[in-house]
């Protein structure tokens, strides 16, 4: 590790770069029913076998005793694992609890997901074109459907604001844009769009587009500006629809803003999606010791990308 800026204090999941950890990216499962041309499975694609609930919430209880208080889970496709439900009754109280699915599994199970504590999801959403769609998702044909009625299921159900994540590639959807903005207009508010800039796994390289004239672009069209603490992204908002655009590729204000910790499949404290060299076992770590390792964890992680 190269030169610490900060020294930890003994309270707090501060790392040595001086950014404080707030939230947690937990992994649930590698099992997915999709299989997108672009996936980066969390930068973890060795874990076998899925963390027990119980495992999920002592991490979680834990964290939440040193400042956490946002948790998101993430896969392969959360919404595979059938105990959902008690993961999120196991938790204790957070300010934003959600949840990133591909939306093939919210029909019909929005409103339990809500009533078991769920506050919001963010849905992959690359195309509106059901060709385009399966393509990018290696889906049926019927997918992109399902998925139109779990986004109308998830606001039904107030698991809401809905954040739609379409990545962009360059060729397949880059023509999209404003037609996805249209789409999210038609729910007054209660669905926002998501851009997100590719990352290079899978060897995807000839779909990355250049985000800057994209900023361009919707810095022209916007009424407002606002920027989120959250690696510092920007949202736009345009004729009334709220557009945000994540951009992780090579941007040291990005990762001098993340605020998260990660947890692998399996049960692994991660720091860092890009990072496969500092994880922690924390399968069968007791309550009393859990702290311990979250400061452990929090202390090894680097920026992946600094000036
Ligand atoms: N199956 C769930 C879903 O579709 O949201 C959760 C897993 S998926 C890995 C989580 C998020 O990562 C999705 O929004 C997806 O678009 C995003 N993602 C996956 N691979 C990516 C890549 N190469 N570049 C940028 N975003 C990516």
């Amino acid at each position: 590790m190269n030169s610490p800026l900060v020294a930890q204090t003994s309270d707090s999941l501060t790392d040595p770069f001086g950014r404080t950890v707030t939230s947690l990216r937990i992994s649930i499962t590698n099992r997915c029913n999709y299989d997108c041309i672009y996936c980066h499975h969390e930068g973890d694609t060795d874990s076998k076998g899925e963390i027990p609930v119980e495992t999920i919430s002592n991490i979680v209880h834990a964290a939440s005793g040193m400042g956490v208080d946002k948790v998101k889970f993430s896969g392969g496709e959360p919404f595979m694992r059938k105990d959902f439900e008690d993961i999120l009754s196991s938790l204790p109280k957070l300010r934003d609890v959600s949840a990133t699915t591909n939306g093939t599994f919210l029909k019909g199970r929005a409103q339990d997901l809500k009533d078991a504590g769920l506050d919001r999801v963010n849905i992959s959403l690359d195309s509106l074109d059901p060709q385009m769609y399966r393509f990018i998702t290696n889906s049926n044909s019927n997918a992109l459907n399902i998925v139109l009625d779990g986004i109308h299921n998830a606001v039904d159900a107030g698991l809401t604001p809905v954040k739609l994540n379409m990545v962009l590639l360059k060729g397949i959807n880059d023509n999209e844009i404003y037609e996805m903005l249209d789409f999210t207009r038609t729910y007054n508010g209660q669905v926002i769009l998501q851009l997100i800039e590719l990352m290079d796994f899978n060897d995807v390289s000839r779909y990355q587009i250049d985000v800057n004239s994209v900023e361009k672009d919707l810095r022209s069209h916007a009424d407002e500006i606002r920027v989120r603490t959250m690696h510092r992204r920007k949202k736009y908002i345009i004729d009334g629809a709220e557009v945000e655009l994540v951009r992780p590729v090579d941007n040291s204000e990005f990762c001098a803003n993340c605020n998260r910790l990660r947890v692998t499949a399996d049960g692994k404290l991660k720091g860092c999606l890009l990072v496969n060299d500092d994880l922690i076992d924390v399968s069968s770590t007791p309550p009393e010791d859990m702290p311990g390792m979250l400061k452990l964890a929090v202390s090894r992680r680097v920026p992946y990308c600094r000036n």
